[in-house]
């Protein structure tokens, strides 16, 4: 019995080991997707930045173009006043290039402000690239280690499903029958370990005295709560 308990034993080694492949199979090719929807995601909100940044530069710019002009109109009126030839022309001008001066000071406190915002959006924009150029690299190594295991995973799981079913075929039929019917109804986990006392598979306490003949491994013995086999391993 101490022989077969072993070997149910690796069995169930092999069988979690063949869940896992098989979970990663599942998994894998939805974790690469999600990772370039992720990078998609960053590059979209990186470009919608630059839009906004270039629009606001663009205002700048034409802002800038405005108070050219508005200095070159406060320069032609200056040098109309030389020509005028009554004072009351005079005050006219001097109205006109303050009402000019007005104009030109909201347009230079509206650059201000237009810069400020690109300056603030600017450091923004360089966190955004900054943390898209880490996961960029981060998502390509992550896929390149997923995409390979996944190109090995049909292989590994055959060799593990031959392997298995070789082990199995070697317990006698009464115990094979138990560790099937166990497979079934525990999710594929039918042979647990026992530390300080609690089973592995539900978690449950044992009574000391069955512990101990369980830690012996030289005959069947059953979880009194999950019905699962135990196999004492030390150390796990
Ligand atoms: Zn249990």
């Amino acid at each position: 019995m101490e022989q077969e308990l072993k070997t149910i034993y690796e069995v169930q080694v092999l069988e979690s080991n063949i869940i896992n492949n098989e979970k990663k199979k599942l998994i894998g090719p939805k974790k690469i997707e999600e990772m370039d929807k992720e990078l998609e995601e960053l590059k979209k909100k990186a470009e919608k930045e630059k839009t906004v940044i270039d629009e606001l530069d663009k205002e700048r710019r034409k802002k800038e173009k405005e108070l050219d002009v508005e200095k070159d109109r406060i320069k032609k009126i200056e040098a109309k006043l030389y020509e005028v030839k009554t004072n009351k022309e005079y005050q006219a001008l001097l109205k006109e290039i303050e009402m000019a001066k007005e104009e030109m000071d909201k347009t230079e406190e509206d650059i201000i402000i237009l810069m400020d915002r690109i300056e603030d959006l600017k450091k923004d924009y360089k966190s955004v690239l900054e943390h898209l150029k880490k996961r960029e690299n981060e998502i390509k190594e992550e896929k390149g280690r997923l995409l390979n295991e996944l190109s090995n995973i049909d292989k590994t799981l055959e060799e593990l499903k031959q392997q298995r079913n070789q082990l199995l075929k070697s317990v006698n039929e009464d115990l094979r029958n138990i560790y099937l019917n166990l497979i079934q109804r525990r999710e594929g986990l039918a042979v647990v370990n026992v530390k300080n006392g609690v089973c592995l598979g539900c978690y449950m306490n044992i009574p000391p005295q069955l512990f101990i003949e369980v830690t012996k491994n030289n005959r069947l013995i059953t979880c009194p709560s999950c019905n699962r086999i135990f196999y004492f391993v030390e150390d796990i």
